[in-house]
Formats: structure tokens, C-alpha cells, sequence
């Protein structure tokens, strides 16, 4: 089976504050699966280490009000095309994120609250009828 992978899943180090969130479980799906690892911040352009955010009224933004929207959704862009190419049967994602969020994400208030709904990328890849599943669900 091919599947997409949130590249800090996978143990990349790409998250914000430049660690990872290397997960036994994925870890053990890539020993048996053809995988794509995406880490859709870094690849809108987003260095690592960077500013964490989260999505205020639609937009992503960082917590001292740097709107950081045009890389997370051109990020998104880039993961949909490889999944339109590539046509993973399964994509698991972080929880949580502002892009790869898959039920909750942060309420935009930097106080830890959460809220219904996607990060950018994973609401992207529901849309355009793809299989996104959370890491929790796995
Ligand atoms: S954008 Fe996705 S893959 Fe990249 S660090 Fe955040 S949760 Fe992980």
C-alpha cells in the first residue's frame, strides 16, 4: 500500500522548534508500505526552527502577529499535488497542527484551547477526497 506520512511522524526533524514527532507506529508502517513523507511548513518555505502558529479567523498566523499563510498554503498545494500524482491509499498526520491536523487544531489564542477542524493541508486533502487519518487513530 502507499501511503503519505507527516515528515516528523517519520522522525524528520522539521517541526517548529526543530525536533520531531517520530512515532512507533508509522515507524513500523514505512517497514511495510511504499511511503511519501511531506512536511507541508517546510515546504512552503518555513525554516526550521520557526515560529510556532496557529489559525486565527482563517488565517495562520505566529503569536506575535507575523501572518504566516501564504507558506502554509502553498505548502498545502505542493502535498496535494504529490498526492494527486502519487495517490496514497492512506495519509496519517500529526494531530494537531495548523496543517496537518486532521480533527483539532489550536483555537488561534496561543493558550493551549482546541478547537473542531483541520490544519490547512490535511481540510486541502479531505476536500479533494483523500483518505487523512490522525496518528491517534492509527
Ligand atoms: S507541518 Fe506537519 S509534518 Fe511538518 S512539522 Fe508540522 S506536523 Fe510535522
Amino acid at each position: 500500500m502507499k501511503i503519505m506520512v507527516s515528515a516528523c511522524l517519520a522522525g524528520e526533524n522539521c517541526k517548529y522548534n526543530g525536533g520531531n514527532n517520530a512515532n512507533g507506529k508509522v515507524l513500523r508502517l514505512m517497514g511495510e508500505n511504499e511511503v511519501i513523507s511531506v512536511c507541508p511548513e517546510t515546504m512552503g518555505g518555513l525554516p526550521v526552527p520557526r515560529m510556532p502558529a496557529e489559525i486565527r479567523d482563517g488565517v495562520v498566523m505566529c503569536k506575535d502577529g507575523t501572518v504566516v499563510d501564504r507558506q502554509f498554503r502553498a505548502g498545502a498545494a505542493k502535498c496535494l499535488e504529490i498526492a494527486i500524482r502519487e495517490q496514497p491509499e492512506m495519509i496519517v498526520f500529526q494531530s494537531r497542527s495548523p496543517s496537518c491536523g486532521v480533527k483539532k487544531r489550536y483555537d488561534g489564542t496561543f493558550s493551549g484551547k482546541l478547537v473542531d477542524g483541520a490544519g490547512v493541508t490535511a481540510q486541502l486533502l479531505l476536500e479533494n477526497g483523500f483518505r487523512v487519518v490522525d496518528v491517534e487513530d492509527l
